[in-house]
């Protein structure tokens, strides 16, 4: 993506590929304005990266907030309701489609790249079943920060250009405000926007949907005569790879329905999702699901679970045993991800034998003892081999468990030749000193549905967008959490 132009965003041109298709696969819709609008934040390295920005001219700024709040719509944006069903917790619901959110279009770069703009919480559409349309101003922050959090953690996502709030009631558990994002993805569409047309016995639709994503996403498949396989084992792949990041990072989506599958393996639809504080390999976030479908050890197998469903949608196109196949490469594709995030997180240079059972001993231990995660990998960095290593082995109550891991480790690093403070470097890039806890999360909503107030969702944002780094004054939201932050309950409504 080109970092460069200065365009005003909104002089975005948009190239509606979707739209063209056969009307089966959506309704175009307008979106339903939002009162007495106002922008809550808006994110200047998404529109960079669309090769656009925000002049300061109030104009511009109040021609924004017009079209993210619906009531005018940029030149040429074709807005439509995409249809798609899935299974949800693993039981088919053949009708979902988007009852809430449209597809502005597809935005076409001046360097040529493509990205669809997204209106979440636009109002009704024929498919929004029992819903008002709206999503809350609470929901919204959590996907806006979080997805700009994965981005800059290095991992496939979808990301946010800007929220924009209202004094418009929205009844959920409680009285909230409506709000809504515009979100900027690579695809809209996900595996149950293909399963939708498989099990209605739409073989002519689904062929040309099939036809169309290959097109867009793969062109370089077009035309050749192992394009489905292909076009299947690359979604394989690239969903296999996403997992190993959020179990690398320790995230949980909480959502892992078929709908909520991108089809180009991005972290898509942000609801429930949690990092983990305290190691927990059966943590789960989504308070609905009460059975640990979506619990964080479960993702990988449930991932698979969903390939799997894709798999059956394109039967009509390749042969049953060759889509087995190249479903196993799953597991293949998820091992070696995770295995080598795992070694950089370590600071291992190659990977030995050993070194899974290293991992393995580690995950028990930080069971047991219930560390956090995060500090942990990060403090984890200055290792300091033949000494105690007291901030880390602080995090654990069991220390003679990590005086006889620590041994382990030290004797594992004596076989590579690399210096302590370059392994220290490379280590700090993988491992985040800042992530989106959800009481991070929490403070900048409370501040922003109670007072109005958004610097703290805007001062996240620009915290997470450099995880990495030291940031020496936002020290303090690198500590754990508060125990009340532990236990939050997160609402699954949004
Ligand atoms: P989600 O849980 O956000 O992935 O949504 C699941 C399905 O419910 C999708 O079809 C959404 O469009 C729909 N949905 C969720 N919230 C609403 C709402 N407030 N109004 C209408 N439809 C909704
Ligand atoms: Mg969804």
């Amino acid at each position: 993506m080109a970092d460069s132009a200065v365009i005003p965003i909104t002089e975005l041109t948009f190239d509606n590929q979707f739209a063209q298709l056969s009307d089966c696969f959506y309704t175009k819709q307008s979106p339903t304005p939002l009162s007495n609008s106002h922008l809550v934040s808006f994110n200047k390295s998404v529109a960079n990266s669309l090769g656009f920005e925000l002049t300061t001219e109030k104009k511009d700024v109040d021609n924004l907030v017009s079209i993210a709040s619906g009531q005018k719509l940029w030149p040429d944006a074709e807005p439509l309701a995409m249809v798609y069903s899935g299974h949800q917790f693993g039981v088919y619901n053949p009708q979902l489609g988007d009852g809430r959110g449209l597809l502005l279009g597809e935005v076409r770069t001046p360097s040529g790249d493509r990205w669809d703009l997204h209106l979440k919480g636009a109002g009704m559409t024929p498919y929004s079943r029992q819903g008002d349309g709206r999503a809350v101003l609470r929901s919204t922050i959590r996907e806006y920060l979080c997805s700009e959090a994965m981005h800059h953690l290095g991992i496939p996502t979808t990301r946010a250009l800007c929220i924009v709030g209202s004094d418009e009631p929205v009844y959920r558990e409680t009285v909230e405000t409506a709000a809504t994002l515009i979100r900027v993805a690579k695809t809209h569409l996900r595996f149950g926007s293909f399963e939708y047309f498989y099990y209605t016995r739409q073989q002519k639709a689904l062929k040309e949907l099939v036809n169309f994503a290959i097109q867009q996403y793969y062109p370089e498949l077009v035309g050749s005569n192992n394009q489905y396989e292909e076009f299947y084992r690359q979604t394989v792949v690239k969903t296999a790879q996403l997992i190993a990041y959020w179990q690398a990072f320790g995230f949980v989506h909480g959502v892992m329905n078929t709908d909520n599958m991108s089809l180009l393996g991005d972290t898509f639809d942000y609801g429930p999702f949690g990092f983990m504080d305290d190691y927990d390999q059966g943590f789960i976030c989504n308070h609905s699901d009460h059975t640990g479908r979506y619990a964080f050890n479960q993702q990988p197998s449930i991932a698979y679970w969903n390939c799997a469903c894709l798999g059956q949608v394109l039967v009509p196109f390749v042969k049953p045993d060759t889509i087995k196949q190249l479903l196993n490469e799953f597991e293949i594709a998820f091992v070696h991800k995770y295995a080598d995030l795992m070694r950089q997180k370590l600071g291992l240079i190659e990977l030995t034998e050993s070194d899974q059972e290293l991992v393995q001993q580690l995950f028990t231990l930080m069971q047991k003892n219930s560390v956090d995660y995060t500090l942990f990998f990060r403090h984890l960095c200055d290792f300091i081999p033949n000494e105690q290593n007291t901030f880390i082995r602080d995090l654990f109550i069991d220390r003679d468990g990590f005086d006889s891991w620590a041994k382990q480790y030290q004797q594992r690093l004596t076989q590579q030749t690399d210096n302590q403070v370059s392994r220290s470097q490379q280590m700090k890039s993988i491992n985040p000193k800042y992530i989106l806890r959800n009481y991070l999360a929490q403070q900048a909503i409370d501040k922003a549905t109670k007072e109005q107030d958004f610097s703290e969702v805007n001062q996240l944002l620009q915290l997470l967008q450099r995880p990495f780094a030291e940031q020496s004054v936002m020290e303090h939201y690198a500590k754990l959490p508060p125990e009340w932050g532990k236990k939050l309950v997160i609402s699954c409504s949004s």
